[in-house]
């Protein structure tokens, strides 16, 4: 479970892909094929902007420019594969891949705005004992692009639903949440959210922008070193090595107390407060006891704790706490004034973004 190289989805044998470009980039290509560096910029506009998905929507390019760059690159289109609903405004989107396969995203409206939660791998290594996405497998890294384009995707749908425009027309936030762990495939998911922040682009804030991990202390410590000043979420899930070991195999790797220091070391550096994810399991990991042992665990450090009722995945035997124990939870972690929410639960009627999805449409 090394973190993946640089160049991390790329896939040998295709063009170069616009998608997955940079400005700089973008221009470095255009001034190599003898064009001003000003190309670069309105392609990317076209792609990153106006959602463009070929060489022909470009109008403002001369058409033998046009068709030069058909030639030596191409541009990331995922297909939208099937589209749900779900209450509250949530949307969640199966979006096919070039070679076949399919990742999920969802679309969540929140008061603040419009957030997206992407993929960053078909498949996991992870293999976490209550989540879906692990459970087939890991298949390969998603490109830059194709974690980009995943976020457009969804700007194009809400540029084509005349109801929701004149309220958020636009993907306001970011959360590598999906299926897949972002600190695995490093180099790909750093660049998308560079992609993304961009001026010429999207021109997001990395401040509305979250990597959530399983805890790769490596992959924690690089990124605090980026310059990068997104939230870190780490999935915690357990108070202690012993319950963790058993439902993250991850833990026996990177234990808590290295993944915590991890975390202070991501605060200190970008004075980003880190958030701690915990999905409460009936029975596993919902106990008063446990609760206290959290607080103990993060008391007096720069965090926030977000507790999620499980999404129980069928096959895997784990059930939701009552509401009663979520409460009783939450309260404990307050009286000891542990900064915590308990996350609103979106896309529960759509098979939220925990692999379900896919696996239900690949059967
Ligand atoms: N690999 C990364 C990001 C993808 S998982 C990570 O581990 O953080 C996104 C979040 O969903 C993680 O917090 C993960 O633990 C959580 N999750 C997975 N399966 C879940 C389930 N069945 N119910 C609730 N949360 C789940």
């Amino acid at each position: 479970m090394s973190i993946s190289s640089e160049e991390a989805g790329s896939r040998p044998g295709l063009k170069p892909d616009l998608k997955g470009f940079l400005p700089d980039e973008m221009s470095e290509f255009l001034v190599s094929m003898g064009e001003p560096s000003y190309r670069g910029t309105q392609v990317f506009s076209w792609v990153h902007q106006k959602c463009a998905a070929s060489f022909d929507e470009m109008t403002n390019l001369p058409v033998a420019l046009r068709r030069k760059l058909a030639e030596v690159a191409r541009i990331t289109n995922l297909e939208v594969l099937s589209r749900r609903s779900g209450t509250e405004g949530t949307v969640k989107y199966l979006l096919g891949l070039g070679d076949g396969n399919s990742v999920e995203a969802v679309r969540m409206k929140y008061t603040y705005g419009m957030s997206a939660c992407v993929s960053t791998q078909v498949g996991c290594k992870m293999a976490c004992a209550f989540c879906a996405s692990g459970a087939g497998g890991f298949v390969r890294n998603l490109s830059p692009g194709e974690i980009v384009d995943q976020v457009l995707k969804m700007n194009l749908d809400l540029s084509q639903a005349p109801q929701e425009q004149s309220r958020v027309a636009r993907v306001g936030w970011v959360v590598l949440m999906g299926t897949g762990e972002p600190l695995d495939n490093y180099g790909a998911s750093v660049k998308a959210l560079r992609i993304l922040n961009a001026r010429e682009g999207l021109n997001l804030s990395f401040r509305r922008m979250t990597v959530s991990t399983c805890g790769l202390v490596p992959g924690i410590r690089r990124l605090a070193e980026e310059g990068i000043p997104v939230t870190l979420s780490i999935s915690l899930h357990a108070p202690t090595d012993e319950l963790r070991d058993e439902i993250m195999p991850i833990n026996r790797r990177y234990p808590i107390p290295e993944v915590m220091e991890a975390a202070s070391f991501y605060a200190g550096r970008t004075g980003r407060r880190v958030t701690f994810e915990y999905a409460l399991i009936r029975d596993v990991n919902d106990g008063p006891a446990q609760a206290r042992k959290l607080s103990e665990l993060l008391r007096g450090m720069l965090a926030h704790v977000n507790l999620i009722p499980l999404n129980p995945v069928a096959e895997k035997g784990y059930q939701r706490p009552s509401r009663e124990r979520v409460m009783r939870f939450f309260a404990i972690l307050r009286q000891a004034r542990i900064p915590v929410t308990i996350r609103r639960e979106l896309g529960l009627d759509i098979d939220a973004a925990c692999g379900q999805l896919r696996r239900r449409y690949c059967r």
